[in-house]
């Protein structure tokens, strides 16, 4: 069994009974098996407070950068023009898959510790009418800074463009009212903050959208509109899907409803990140994303000042006692970065702060 936590931000810690579900072999194209897929894209559309007459869901083999990939290249055709705000690594990622399929693209490079801003969003739309689309990111796991996607999403509205969000590491753990935030096309993934394991993405798509990009895909097995209209006859995948990580994923979305849904889960985030930054900030650590945008997933902090400090001490350190966290991902700044979801509570907390205080102790002692 497992002998430490994950503070990662997926992989994360998922229950003994999401991890049960996987002990059995399915077959894909049983009805017994294809029913859960049709249950999992309803679950997934009440999540996101949208009905199915407007909105639909694809799930998709791979990680989460195989969804993201698989909607810049299948819905901006070679006519159309993306518009990509980024402020980290996630958000550069779809510049690099745009330049890998030749999707034209437009940069929009934001510092890694701002949000992207809506009125500049605004004025580069206004400037080049060849705009079609605009991507980004809500929860910036390369910080842990959360965008203001509802501020960006109404600019794209007024202006008549197609709003592509990723959402991997805060769908589920962060309410997100997708219609009414303008959102046409919604990226997450099944081992991020639905808790399940790693092995597909989904695709929230507003249906005429989708439907609209029929001819666009670039790539078959990516093909978003492809996989939807397999999909939706019967829920039978068109290639082989990850059967185990299908059902490990369904009981994931039933443990969320009974955990109280995403408002319930959002506020047990939301508590551990408050208590870790509190507890942190007593020890000294200061964080890289200033309190109003810092978001409730993940944290990056700053090597302590004073004490000699290796990374890969203080990671085994930590990890022999219980919990494995994360490198930070700044290439400037020495920072490394602890999440807070998944199966992870205050106690959670508590006891890794006091693993770090106690790391602490021993190298000031060291250096005394
Ligand atoms: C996890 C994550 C992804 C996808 O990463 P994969 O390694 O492909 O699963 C994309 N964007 C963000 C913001 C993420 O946190």
């Amino acid at each position: 069994m497992n002998t430490y936590k994950l503070l990662t931000p997926g992989p994360l810690t998922t229950t003994d009974t999401v991890k049960r579900e996987m002990m059995v072999d399915r077959c894909t194209w049983d009805d017994d098996y294809k029913v859960v897929t049709q249950k999992i894209r309803r679950q997934l559309l009440e999540l996101a407070h949208v009905s199915e007459d407007d909105y639909t869901a694809v799930l998709m083999q791979g990680s989460g950068t195989f969804g993201v990939e698989s909607v810049l290249t299948s819905v901006v055709g070679d006519q159309d023009k993306v518009l990509i705000c980024s402020n980290g690594a996630y958000g550069k990622r779809m510049t690099d898959i745009c330049t890998h399929s030749r999707v034209p693209f437009v940069h929009y490079a934001q510092d890694y510790d701002k949000v992207p801003d809506a009125a500049h969003v605004a004025q580069l739309l206004a400037q080049d009418p060849s705009i079609t689309h605009v991507a980004m990111v809500h929860s910036e796991t390369t910080s842990g800074i959360l965008n203001d996607i509802q501020s960006v999403g109404k600019v794209v509205r007024d202006a008549g463009k197609t709003f592509i969000v990723d959402a991997m590491s805060s769908f589920g753990g962060v309410d997100i009212p997708v219609a009414d935030w303008g959102i046409d096309f919604l990226v997450s993934s099944a081992n991020k903050c639905i808790q399940g394991v790693p092995g597909f993405s989904f695709i929230l798509c507003r249906r005429d959208k989708l439907l609209a990009s029929e001819g666009k895909a670039r790539s078959l097995s990516l093909d978003l509109l492809d996989q939807w209209k397999g999909m939706e006859k019967d829920g039978k995948w068109r290639f082989t899907s990850p059967t185990h990580v299908v059902l490990a994923f369904s009981k994931a979305l039933d443990e969320l409803a009974q955990e109280g849904g995403i408002p319930a889960r959002s506020r047990r985030y939301t508590e551990n990140n408050r208590l870790l930054i509190e507890k942190m900030r007593a020890m000294g650590f200061a964080t890289y994303i200033d309190g109003s945008h810092q978001g409730p997933i993940i944290t990056t902090f700053f090597y302590p000042a004073g004490v000699s400090f290796r990374f890969e001490e203080f990671y085994r350190y930590i990890k022999e006692r219980g919990y494995a966290i994360y490198p930070g991902k700044l290439t400037e700044m020495d920072t490394f970065r602890i999440g807070n979801i998944g199966e992870i509570y205050p106690e959670d907390i508590d006891k890794l702060t006091g693993i770090i205080a106690a790391f602490l102790k021993e190298r000031k002692e060291q250096i005394a």
